[in-house]
């Protein structure tokens, strides 16, 4: 099968990518590694990637896509940056893995130290969520308290205590999301409402919390800018109520700046938690703060985390080559320059349809909700019509274009698009959105 929408847009080849879904299906929970891989939310099976260069994409049927989804991230230089790739090589020729300390490692660990001054000390891991999930311990840890505050829609990985969402008030302790979650686990997190800083003050106060775990500009629920001061009050905040502030900053590091979502507003988090982006494509994460906070961490303290694949010299040498090819000048100007282009045309696109869109962009992220309402949080990011959406990435993805499959993620610009990829997606968006309008 291909698309369910039968539209006006040309019917794309799916036949290999439909045949490997269904062996996939039979082995493999609903054929993907990671549930955002699934194509469930926009009808139809996904493509199967067959390789990657620069700012596209080629499936096993020999379409080639231009990729917005940068593997959720990390692809910011684009796919097979020759750079990347032929650090990789030569780190692959020296050993795959040692279980002992390298000189690359510290040489990463300076780099990241060196781009945001929060952190005095990082621990190097293996993915966003395990960053994420001993960041939390060691929150508990420092402060010897258990609640932990997130943002409703926040997503930071799938560790239990995260895996929670508030019910309808701010102040009500979590549920959890999904199966298998002890509830004691979820009854610990509660969630607010982003870019709400009474509510934020309200729990602090009625609670003993650990942390409160943010990141900087939500992109897991679509890209959704914070307002004026709130991640500044959030810091006044936490440090009056004697919690932690993290950031997330698995997306926004390196991305809205080198210097991450921290550089950007002038925030300066106890802890920071970074993933994918740094490993330049290859398994990684990271956290790291304060040093007094750092030294709880074992072998030097008592909190205690490990991982033997940790540090591991691939993913350090590609992620520190990258950060090399951030650090030169006008890197993010062209970016952003980029990304404004395109949330540019495809506003001028949805005028001339008469389509109600929003386009949130921040730096080089960028989320095209399909609403009228205007996006400051989880509530009326849920506005957005999802069926319309729908619509719009089936006729993006016959046009060549390969979106996220849902209307909550970031499309995610990277340095390897051209102006012509850019105005090539907005002129398949224009079509796309004349399919939208043509649906009403
Ligand atoms: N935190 C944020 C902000 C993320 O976007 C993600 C993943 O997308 C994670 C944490 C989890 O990272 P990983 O998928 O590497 O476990």
């Amino acid at each position: 099968m291909t698309t369910e929408m039968s539209g006006t847009h040309p019917a794309l080849e799916t036949g290999r990518s439909d045949a490997l879904f269904a062996e996939a299906q039979a082995l493999i929970p609903g054929g993907v590694n990671s549930p955002v891989r699934a194509f469930k939310a926009v009808g139809r099976n996904p493509v199967f990637i067959d390789h990657a260069e620069g700012a596209y994409l080629y499936d096993v049927d020999g379409n080639r896509y231009i990729d917005y989804v940068g593997s959720f991230g990390p692809l910011i230089l684009g796919h097979a940056h020759p750079a990347i790739v032929e650090t990789v090589r030569q780190a692959v020729g020296r050993g795959t893995s040692y279980g002992a300390p390298t000189a690359i490692e510290v040489a990463l660990a300076r780099a990241i130290t060196a781009a945001m001054p929060s952190i005095e000390m990082v621990r190097l891991v293996n993915s966003g969520t395990e960053a994420t999930m001993t960041a939390l311990r060691l929150a508990r840890a420092y402060t010897g308290r258990e609640i932990i505050v997130k943002v409703e829609g926040g997503y930071h990985g799938h560790a239990d205590g995260l895996l929670a969402k508030a019910g309808s008030g701010p102040l009500t302790l979590g549920a959890p999301d999904s199966p298998g979650v002890p509830a004691a686990a979820a009854a610990r997190t509660i969630n607010v409402p982003f870019n709400d800083s009474a509510a934020l003050e309200a729990v602090l106060s009625a609670h003993e919390v650990a942390a409160f775990i943010v990141e900087p500009v939500p992109a897991n629920m679509g890209v959704v800018r914070p307002l004026a001061r709130y991640l500044r009050r959030a810091r006044e905040l936490t440090r009056q109520h004697g919690a932690l502030l993290i950031f997330d900053e698995v997306i926004t590091g390196f991305r809205l700046l080198y210097g991450g979502g921290q550089q950007v507003y002038k925030v300066s988090p106890d802890l920071t938690c970074l993933g994918k982006i740094i490993g330049g494509g290859l398994p990684v994460g990271a956290y790291g703060g304060r040093a007094e906070i750092m030294r709880m961490v074992a072998p030097i303290g008592p909190m205690y985390q490990a991982g033997t694949l940790s540090g591991n010299p691939l993913a350090v040498s590609a992620g520190l080559r990258q950060l090399e090819l951030l650090a030169e000048p006008g890197v993010y100007q062209r970016l952003n320059r980029n990304a404004y282009r395109l949330a540019k045309g495809l506003r001028a696109g949805a005028d001339r349809h008469n389509v109600p869109l929003r386009v949130q962009r921040v730096a080089s992220l960028l989320t095209a909700f399909f609403t009228e309402t205007q996006i400051r949080d989880y509530d009326s990011v849920r506005t957005a019509d999802t069926t319309r959406y729908s619509r719009f990435f089936n006729a993006m993805l016959a046009r060549g274009v390969y979106l996220a499959p849902s209307q909550f993620e970031a499309a995610f610009i990277s340095l390897a698009h051209s102006e012509a990829d850019i105005d090539a997606t907005i002129v398949a968006a224009d079509a796309a959105l004349a399919e939208v309008a043509a649906d009403r």
